[in-house]
């Protein structure tokens, strides 16, 4: 157990979790300002990103990178500083730190070594994304990059059918058209939206059924930073998936499914799969018995 108390001794040390704008400038809070002007140092993805940041708000503290490569040193050297006292501020390319971006792996070495976690609130695409969206927003599941394959794709969406949220995926605009096609063929015609570059100049939202979109994404230069969002399952889908829990088994199988978990004997069990599979009792018996005598 681990409880922190984030705002007691504050001369202590801590990491900082700094959220940047997603494309408008003026989407930076004060505090994050006043954050990244008090830390020690600066930890970024992309320092040359960040510093053209720091220079359009003057700030001139330290800057150090921290990324794929190099974030397994950095994690422990910016835990042991913040120990003796120092201020880490994290910040990714754009957005919240951790969200699809580094960050995590620094988050659990300070729990684990005791250092506070100080997260800012800001710039997010995902939930810009879904609240504009007009998609549910009671519950809705982040799954971030699809995998680039086709089948490692499909295997995702077998997993993300069923789930009654709404759904949202970062994407590539290289990719953008072939992750909806992918989404039509495993998720049904749903809605969806497409948030494109958002908080910028250029920014969009095309909402419409997975068909209307990817009608679009064919015929549309497709540029820009673009955010997914799809329509939850329906109660009908997932009745209708309840309906069918037996179609991956064979009709042996299935008879045996009712004997061993539902506790039915062997004739009830023949029973209920004819029905199930709408098959004359006959046949089902006959595919039972033939395989258990
Ligand atoms: N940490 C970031 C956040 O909090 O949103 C996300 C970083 S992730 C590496 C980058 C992806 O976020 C992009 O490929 C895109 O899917 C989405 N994204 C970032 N900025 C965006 C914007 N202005 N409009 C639409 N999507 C954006």
């Amino acid at each position: 157990m681990n409880i922190q108390k984030s705002f007691e001794n504050e001369q202590e040390g801590a990491i900082y979790f700094v959220p940047t704008p997603i494309g408008n400038l003026e989407d930076i809070t004060y505090r994050a300002l006043k954050i990244l002007k008090e830390a020690t140092v600066i930890a970024a993805e992309d320092t040359r990103n960040t510093k053209k940041l720091l220079n359009y708000f003057e700030i001139t503290n330290p800057l150090t990178s921290y990324h794929e490569h190099n974030k397994r040193e950095k994690t422990d050297q910016f835990v042991i500083q913040a120990k003796e006292g120092a201020k880490i501020a994290l910040v990714s390319d754009a957005g919240m730190p951790a969200i699809s971006d580094p960050g995590s792996e620094l988050v659990q070495a300070a729990i684990a070594a005791d250092v506070k976690v100080v997260v800012l609130p800001g710039a997010n695409a995902a939930l810009c994304a879904l609240v504009g969206s007009g998609l549910e927003t009671d519950a809705f599941y982040f799954y971030g990059f699809l995998p680039r394959k086709k089948k490692e794709k499909e295997a995702v969406l077998t997993r993300l059918k069923k789930l009654d949220a709404s759904i949202i995926f970062y994407e590539s605009p290289f990719r953008v058209k072939d992750t909806v096609a992918v989404l039509y063929e495993q998720l049904g015609n749903r809605k969806i939206t497409l948030a494109r570059e958002l908080t910028k100049r250029f920014e969009e939202y095309i909402r419409g059924s997975m068909e209307e979109v990817l009608a679009w994404t064919e015929k549309s230069e497709l540029k820009g930073e673009f955010v997914i969002v799809v329509e939850g399952t329906s109660e009908a889908d997932l009745l209708e998936a309840e309906e069918d829990w037996w179609s991956a088994l064979g009709v042996v199988a299935h008879v045996k499914h009712y004997i061993e978990k539902d506790g039915l004997t062997s004739k009830e069990a023949i029973k209920q799969t004819a029905v199930d599979r709408k098959l004359p009792k006959r046949e089902v018996y006959q595919a039972y018995h033939v395989e258990n005598e």
